[in-house]
């Protein structure tokens, strides 16, 4: 991966200035403060791959999702759009949704191998499955990925250059996905049994309630 314009947040490093900069005596007591909750979000936590227009990011990518939600942008903030089959969402009055999807990359960071998220509309990953099926390609063996923008606003180019020689598909990887997007989003963990739709269904009431509080005041 290029460096230029490719970067990886990590909200983890916030958490550990803050820990490094905190007066010694604080310390001990801040971390005591951590409840095992917090310390499994902060594991299931990843990074999300942004890739600017004029970027090349490279990595693989697998059968892991994707897991696809809607957003709306309100006051300068990405909401998630709490449309379901038995519920309107009262942001979708407001503006219009965009759909977005969600899977794992592989990158190679630093010399290290690090799993990251990779975000991207339904266009994108529609003309990249359209390139699998040509130029081959099965996301069950993993695949080799280039990923580029074209545009600034634009959406991204993912382009399939090949079967990896090393993949083992992530352990877990659908659960690992799940909670790596619930984290994001701070909405609560999936369970080691649930399925997708247990879990979308569970945590639809959270992001409903979300949207109702943000319509009735949009700066909240
Ligand atoms: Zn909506």
């Amino acid at each position: 991966m290029r460096d230029a314009g490719v970067d990886a947040d990590s909200y983890s490093l916030i958490l550990l200035r803050f820990y490094c900069t905190a007066p010694r005596d604080r310390v001990f007591l801040e971390v005591r403060m951590v409840s095992p909750g917090a310390l499994d979000r902060a594991r299931f936590q990843l990074p999300l791959l942004r890739v600017r227009a004029g970027a090349v990011a490279e990595g693989v990518v697998g059968m892991i999702g994707p897991l696809w939600f809607g957003v709306h942008w309100i006051e300068g903030r990405q909401r998630l759009c709490g449309l379901s089959s038995s519920e309107d969402c009262p942001l979708c009055a407001l503006s219009a949704a965009r759909i977005l999807g969600m899977t794992l990359i592989q990158c190679a960071l630093s010399n290290a191998s690090a799993t990251l998220l990779l975000e991207f509309s339904p266009l994108a990953w529609g003309q990249f499955e359209e390139r699998c099926r040509f130029h081959g390609g099965d996301l069950r063996e993993g695949v080799r990925v280039r990923i580029t923008r074209p545009r600034a606003r634009g959406c991204l180019r993912i382009e399939p250059l090949g079967t990896p020689s090393h993949f083992s598909m992530w352990l877990d990887g659908e659960r690992r996905l799940l909670n790596a997007w619930a984290v994001l989003y701070g909405l609560p963990l999936a369970t080691r049994e649930e399925t997708v739709e247990a879990f979308t269904e569970r945590v639809k009431s959270v992001v409903q309630a979300r949207a109702r509080l943000v319509a009735g005041n949009p700066s909240v």
